[in-house]
């Protein structure tokens, strides 16, 4: 965790504030599975950044969100697509939500690319500074937790895990590229709880959990997720005054279904694109509520990365 120069952005990519601008689409994709392919990490269909590409110059917002670092998005996507892009401009249409709602990766005017957390009240504040979204207890107990979550790795599973040094605003365990899965997730249920142990042991457990993924395993806030960072890029499009007419949101697990409940809430035109068709949705009750947007959902064919590629070109016919 590192301090930096605080710069607010409340206006991030300003542009001529007298009018809405209307956009056909504004897109909301998940990053692992979707973008990037599951297993390699990597984007492996240069054909997306092409999409990417062509959408933005059209005045289509496209959005990530994620659970991952800002830097791991830059490396991985953001400086590769950035690269690939010819007018530098329409890159003011991308924006780019990592940490579950937490960070955010962004293009000024010229085509820079600006980076940062969002402050307490939810605004874009350049830089890392802990101080502007996090109080002091909170980033003292974060700071204790990684510790622990450091030394439990070391001692016992840095076979299969690594720490995520890359992360700001969250604890982030992750399993080591190439290790086999079903052996991460038998250990998962005994890490899980030795975390659960730790946050116990510190009388924290109310104000954090404890998240295990396919290959990670977070201590976070328990407002953060999908849903927080669906939000943030409401909130962008407003600030930008940009007003798409209709949302799509790509994912390919069920947390990825917040974005359409955020989206749902919000009460604006979505759709969920599922682009894991070889395993269904579980159905998640909440509250005894259906989350699942049976009317807004369409699975595709191809799986992750390809079925991305097939939303993208559905939707190129009827634009
Ligand atoms: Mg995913």
């Amino acid at each position: 965790m590192t301090e930096g120069q605080i710069i607010p952005r409340p206006e991030l990519a300003p542009r001529a504030p007298e009018n809405d601008r209307h956009a056909d689409i504004a897109f909301l994709l998940d990053v692992d599975g979707v973008v990037t392919d599951p297993t390699k990490k990597q984007v492996l269909e240069p054909q997306i950044f092409t999409d990417i590409e062509a959408n933005l110059a059209s005045g289509n917002p496209v959005t990530l969100n994620t659970g991952r670092s800002n830097e791991w998005m830059i490396d991985r996507v953001i400086s590769p697509l950035a690269s690939k892009v010819k007018d530098k401009g329409v890159l003011n249409n991308f924006f780019a939500v990592g940490e579950k709602g937490l960070t955010w990766v962004s293009f000024d005017s010229q085509g820079k690319l600006i980076k940062g957390v969002f402050n307490r009240e939810g605004v874009p504040v350049e830089g890392y500074d802990l101080k502007v979204f996090l109080d002091a207890q909170t980033a003292s107990h974060f700071s204790a937790l990684a510790g622990y979550a450091r030394a439990l790795i070391k001692e016992k599973y840095s076979h299969s895990t690594f720490f995520d040094d890359s992360k700001h605003a969250m604890v982030s365990t992750e399993m080591i590229d190439g290790f086999n899965q079903p052996q991460y997730a038998a250990e998962q249920t005994q890490f899980t709880q030795e975390l659960k142990d730790i946050l116990k042991k510190l009388g924290v457990e109310g104000k954090f959990n404890v998240d295990p993924t396919t290959i990670a395993t977070d201590i976070q806030m328990p407002h953060v997720g999908k849903h927080l960072g669906a939000q943030r890029v409401l909130d962008w499009l407003g600030r930008n005054k940009i007003a798409p007419k209709h949302y799509v949101a790509v994912g390919d697990s069920a947390s990825d279904l917040e974005m359409a409940d955020e989206l749902k809430s919000q009460g604006k035109s979505y759709e969920f694109r599922y682009v894991n068709p070889g395993k269904p949705l579980e159905e998640k009750l909440t509250n005894g509520e259906d989350k699942k947007p049976k009317h807004n959902l369409k699975v595709s064919s191809q799986p992750f990365s390809k079925g991305l590629v097939e939303v993208f070109q559905s939707l190129k016919k009827t634009a």
